[in-house]
């Protein structure tokens, strides 16, 4: 047997080690088979049969799973169930087929296509995976065209880790939620695909992006699956395997002591209380966030909620999803972020113009102050769900003060209307922006007098102020979160809006970068919002130290000249008075 590594990306990280259990791949029809006149009737019929077999079968997986694990993750099945009662999808089949008289396999085949075309014209990689949703319920329609044959016999319970082209989320749900699968690993994928997040949730390592290796294992193969460094091992030889027998022990022992990190007080060794948050995109998120010890939703990036449907969302789509967020999370905080999408995050519903430089371009609030139609709908739906008493409005990518005073005119139009109609909402609702812009990142001492907080995105801060696209990997070797000029405007940032009384979060991956974080701490800094999986490491290294130390250190690093310095300084000297504070090996 063969023995080889790949290296893709890891998206839950753990390390399992097992046999492989391949899964089938369904291919779309490439040949158009012409039907008589007379056949067109029966074909729409056998097309509708297979529709009705679609809906009954997921039902009753949504219920098995709902069962096994709860509501939190039957949501992709409710949403596919959605798609199946769509008018639109099945009125196209039936033109389809009705107009070049030809079988379901085939309209099938075109609606699939011109799906799979839509969506890999958006740039943004979360709405772009969102395509395998679509080809999800194709798939299991085109399957359902054949009535069921004597039932193949489920796949034995044994432990064995999965592997596939692509697996679609229904899929995933049904086949990780089963309880014996020990890993995942695909050829396509990236972090925010639904596998990838059921994974994470369920603790079951994953690595996708692996391009063939569906292609080059075969079932029964012994294969290690490295979701924390993003590595899948075929066949090792028992040299290796031991290597990663231990690695899987240290690593599992860490998520032991991490996970109980959970429940303990998020307070320095000297007693400076911080406040880990979570960032999601998801309200099905919540729960396990919580669970791992996030202390609010620091950041609802809420783009996703036009991937609902092919149509914009209307005031009660934005609502049932805000005040479920509210009323999950209540009484610990929810900042929801108004639609960060424009220039990169192109959505087809918003026809918005291809632009020569989309960074710079029209996105975020640029893009709500100019459909304000769009924007007030939104803005009402936050404010509705503002009556659970733990929302606040937080504002993407503001660039001058003219915005936040447009903003407060239309929030005010927006309260009005409200009060007419004698609907509940927080009048004081706290109004915070993100401070991604170095323009708004030099004048917070006047951006304190206009918003209640401020997140800092630092995601797109560094990209601005450093000038390197965020995902670009050709200049990916610039973009340092450690480079002093970042540090330094960061700093004043954050010193500014504390010395006005202004409650200040960081919300980019920065916050979830354990020296990067101490750093942060050296300067003051309460609220670390992250991806969850990252809070208990967080957390665990925040506990760790002493406030009085890590400003000291800081404040000596900031006298450093570049990113690689600061790095170094911070984590010897941390290490020495605080040997606990992290791990330094690739063990995460
Ligand atoms: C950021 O820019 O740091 C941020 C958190 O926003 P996003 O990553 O959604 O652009
Ligand atoms: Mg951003």
């Amino acid at each position: 047997m063969e023995y080889f590594r790949l290296k893709g990306i890891g998206v839950s990280p753990g390390i399992a080690i097992g046999e492989v259990q391949l899964t089938e791949r369904v291919i779309f029809t490439q040949r158009k088979e012409a039907l008589s006149p007379d056949r067109i009737e029966p074909e729409l019929q056998r097309l509708s049969k297979a529709i009705e077999r679609t809906k009954t079968q997921l039902s009753r997986v949504k219920d098995q799973i709902r069962k096994k694990v709860g509501d939190e993750h039957s949501f992709i099945l409710e949403a596919h169930l959605l798609m199946l009662e769509d008018k639109s999808m099945r009125t196209n089949l039936e033109k389809i087929i009705e107009e070049e008289e030809c079988r379901s396999e085939w309209a099938l085949s075109r609606v699939h296509a011109k799906y799979k075309r839509l969506f890999e014209s958006i740039s943004d990689e979360y709405f772009r995976q969102r395509e395998s949703d679509i080809t999800d319920v194709l798939t299991k329609i085109y399957r359902n065209l054949e009535a069921p044959r004597h039932k193949k016999k489920m796949d034995d319970e044994s432990e064995r880790i999965i592997v596939a082209h692509d697996l679609l989320p229904s899929e995933a749900a049904l086949r990780l939620s089963r309880g014996n699968v020990l890993a995942v690993a695909i050829d396509m994928g990236g972090q925010t695909s639904h596998t990838a997040i059921l994974a994470r949730s369920l603790n079951i390592p994953a690595v996708v992006a692996l391009r063939n290796i569906s292609q080059r294992v075969r079932n029964g193969d012994y294969i290690i699956v490295d979701g924390t460094d993003g590595e899948v091992i075929v066949n090792p030889p028992l040299a290796i395997r031991k290597e990663f027998f231990s690695k899987k022990e240290k690593y599992d022992d860490y998520r032991k002591e991490l996970k109980k990190t959970a429940k303990l007080k998020s307070e320095t060794l000297d007693g400076f209380r911080f406040y880990p948050l979570a960032n999601i995109e998801l309200p099905e998120e919540v729960k396990p966030a919580l669970s791992l010890g996030a202390e609010g939703i620091g950041l609802f990036r809420s783009e996703f909620i036009y991937l609902q449907s092919t149509s914009l969302p209307s005031e009660e789509d934005h609502y049932s999803i805000y005040s479920q967020l509210a009323k999950t999370a209540a009484p610990l905080p929810v900042y929801i972020r108004t639609v960060d999408i424009g220039g990169e995050k192109n959505l087809p519903q918003l026809k918005i113009e291809k632009e020569p430089n989309p960074a710079l371009g029209l996105r975020a609030i640029r893009l709500s102050l100019r459909d304000t139609d769009l924007f007030k709908i939104q803005l009402k739906a936050i404010l509705r769900a503002s009556a659970h008493g733990n929302v606040k409005i937080l504002i993407p990518m503001v660039t001058e003060i003219e915005e936040v005073e447009e903003i407060k005119i239309l929030l005010h139009e927006v309260k009005n209307e409200l009060r007419k109609k004698r609907i509940r909402f927080a009048a004081n609702i706290p109004l915070g922006v993100m401070i991604e812009v170095p323009a708004a990142a030099a004048m917070i001492d006047l951006l304190v007098k206009e918003v209640d907080y401020f997140s800092i995105g630092t995601n797109d801060l560094i990209q601005y102020y450093l000038a390197v696209d965020r995902s670009n990997e050709f200049v990916s070797y610039l973009y340092k979160p450690l480079h002093p000029s970042i540090l330094r405007l960061v700093r004043s940032i954050i010193e500014t809006a504390q010395r006005a009384g202004r409650e200040v979060a960081v919300c980019g991956e920065m916050a979830a970068d354990p020296v990067a974080a101490l750093v942060l701490l050296g300067f003051g800094l309460k609220n670390f919002s992250m991806n969850p999986i990252f809070i208990p490491k967080i957390k665990k290294a925040l506990r760790s130290v002493e406030l009085k130390t890590v400003k000291r250190v800081v404040r000596e690093a900031m006298n450093l000249k570049t990113a690689q310095e600061i790095e170094e300084y911070v984590i010897e000297k941390i290490l020495v008075k605080h040997p606990n504070a992290f791990l330094t090996s690739t063990i995460l």
